[in-house]
């Protein structure tokens, strides 16, 4: 039996985590209430499997009447803690968690956790594949896939439980202790709901505020601000760096990538062994070795699993090849950063697809490398105009704008020889035209793939 049972839960949030713990909750034997501020036609899910389970429905509105006589709040990650119903359970004594801490509290298996602003799906996936060599069980949710709890339940004491964790998840970590953390990176973001930097970063540090001297953190040397993190770490810390030779952690030299860990030196393979394209990739590559050898994975396993890793869907993802001409598509890249990562993977001979639902971002650094890198730069969507102002402003040469995407997609398609790359990487939201990244990046590879 666990903590939950017979304890009333008011679960916020009904998109796929809040739906997933109300469930979970309520076969654990917790009397469990489902909120959420939309109604259920706003909504439109199945909720009979829930109702059939016994949990209770309360959609529409967000009353502080739902508190009454509830032990805990289970927040979703969508939903923020400074909203006032949070305030106002704080105020009655109900313990308010969000659903990675129950994650936690339900799992036998050791738990790896893995955040920062960027990186972490593609370094959470990449490891989840590393751990399988070990012939463990291993389940991998969080920010993708399915709820981690739902994960942490199905997992054996034997197994891992790989979480990719957001700061928004953080928010509610109370006992929240993996025992092997990492944090990729830190820079600007999600603003709007942290407020500042420095609340951002607190949350991003709960990852590793309750581990203890026998757990393992592992920090990106190249950053700054992760690399201070190591001050306030509990546990053993080894650091990744891209850029410089250590002393201890796991780093690039002369090509090779080499971990030096008490006492010991392995080197794993070479960088050009790594399969998914750019420098942010390696450090992907660096902090997924790193936790995969606390975890105990074979280096060589990591080295195979690193050769053959195509990445994640909609990063920098290879779509195929037409006449000498390799398309990517790298629809996920919503702002101007994620789009500089996917032009510093390709050298030259790049045609460039971008543009979609303008963010106002500072499109100066961009266009530079544009300037440098690219020979086309097809404009697409409600920002095309803008970022033809500020390609004629950095001497950018080739800007074509179109009016659909199909045409954007022929053009690129006309105007490629080899050794050209044709690179879907937007630097925008996809709002104006599609529904989302995902939608963006099939309707490409769809369209690419009738090209051939
Ligand atoms: P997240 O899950 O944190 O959003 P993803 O793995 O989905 O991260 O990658 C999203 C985008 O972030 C990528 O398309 C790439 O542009 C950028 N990115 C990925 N890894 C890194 C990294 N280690 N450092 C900086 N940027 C990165």
């Amino acid at each position: 039996q666990t903590e939950f049972a017979n304890k009333n839960i008011l679960v916020l949030g009904a998109g796929v985590s809040g739906i997933s713990v109300a469930y979970i909750l309520r076969q654990l034997g917790a009397h469990v209430t489902l909120s959420d501020a939309k109604s259920a036609d706003t909504i439109n899910k199945d909720f009979s499997q829930l109702k059939e389970a016994g949990v209770v429905l309360a959609l529409g509105n967000q009353n502080e009447e739902l508190l009454v006589g509830m032990d805990y709040l289970v927040m979703s990650p969508g939903i923020s803690i400074y909203i006032p119903l949070v305030a106002a359970a704080q105020g009655r004594g109900i313990t308010v968690m969000s659903e990675v801490e129950v994650a936690y509290r339900l799992s036998n298996a050791p738990i790896v956790a893995i955040t920062g602003t960027n990186g972490k799906t593609t370094t959470t996936t990449l490891l989840g594949e590393m751990l399988k060599t070990t012939g463990h069980q291993v389940s991998v949710g969080g920010n993708i896939g399915a709820a981690l709890s739902e994960q942490a339940l199905e997992t054996g004491a034997d197994g891992f439980v790989v979480a990719e964790i957001s700061s928004f998840q953080l928010e509610g970590a109370i006992k929240f202790r993996p025992h092997i953390a990492a944090i990729l990176n830190l820079t600007p973001d999600h603003l709007d709901r942290h407020h500042t930097m420095a609340v951002y970063q607190e949350m991003k540090e709960r990852v590793f505020a309750n581990q203890q001297v026998n757990d393992y953190l592992i920090l990106n040397y190249d950053d700054v601000v992760v690399r201070e993190m190591a001050k306030r770490a509990p546990g053993k810390v080894l650091y990744f760096s891209r850029r410089q030779r250590l002393e201890s952690g796991i780093f690039v030299e002369s090509g090779a990538i080499r971990l030096k860990w008490e006492g010991k030196v392995i080197d794993i393979c070479t960088v050009n062994d790594i399969r998914i394209k750019g420098g942010h990739n390696v450090e992907n590559a660096l902090a997924a070795c790193a936790i995969a050898y606390f975890a105990g994975v074979d280096p060589a396993n990591m080295a195979e699993v690193l050769k053959v890793f195509p990445g994640v869907e909609h990063r920098i993802e290879p779509v195929a090849e037409i006449a000498g001409v390799a398309y990517y598509n790298d629809s996920k890249a919503t702002n101007p950063e994620s789009s500089i990562k996917a032009l510093e993977a390709f050298p030259s001979h790049i045609i460039l697809i971008a543009g979609g639902r303008d963010k106002n971002t500072d499109l100066t650094e961009f266009m530079k490398l544009v300037k440098e890198r690219v020979d086309h730069l097809i404009l697409l969507g409600e920002a095309q105009e803008r970022f033809a102002e500020s390609a004629v402003q950095h001497s950018v040469r080739n800007i074509h704008k179109t009016a659909s995407f199909a045409e954007a997609v022929t053009l690129a398609h006309k105007l490629a020889q080899s050794p050209h790359v044709v690179l879907l990487s937007p630097a925008c939201a996809s709002y104006d035209m599609f529904n989302n990244y995902e939608e963006r990046g099939n309707i490409f590879k769809d369209l690419v793939r009738r090209l051939g």
